[in-house]
């Protein structure tokens, strides 16, 4: 029988070296030494972020790690609000239903 792999939340490619804590909040992800080196987070993780705390209120070290990872995302600072806008404006019909 054939050992799965673990594969990195952020790249989805590389074999993970293990699953560490994250940067963004008590929860743990498995990481490939690319993206641990690098300071990667899965980008589900960014977008959770964006959910609790406007992007202006976060702390500075905060804005630094989503713009680092948007980056890497490919994403820009626009599309990662207009994520969150979205996201909360469902949650909101969701929780007032
Ligand atoms: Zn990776």
């Amino acid at each position: 029988m054939e050992k799965s792999k673990l594969i990195c939340e952020c790249c989805n490619e590389n074999e993970a070296i293990g699953v560490f804590s994250s940067q963004c909040g008590p929860i743990s992800h498995a990481y490939c030494k690319d993206c641990a080196d690098a300071g990667y987070e899965p980008y589900g993780s960014i977008v959770a972020l964006g959910l609790c705390v406007e992007f202006e209120d976060m702390n500075e070290d905060s804005q630094k790690m989503i713009l680092h990872n948007l980056k890497f995302y490919k994403k820009t600072l626009d599309e990662f609000k207009e994520i969150a806008r979205v996201a909360n404006a469902e949650y909101n019909i969701y929780v007032e239903s």
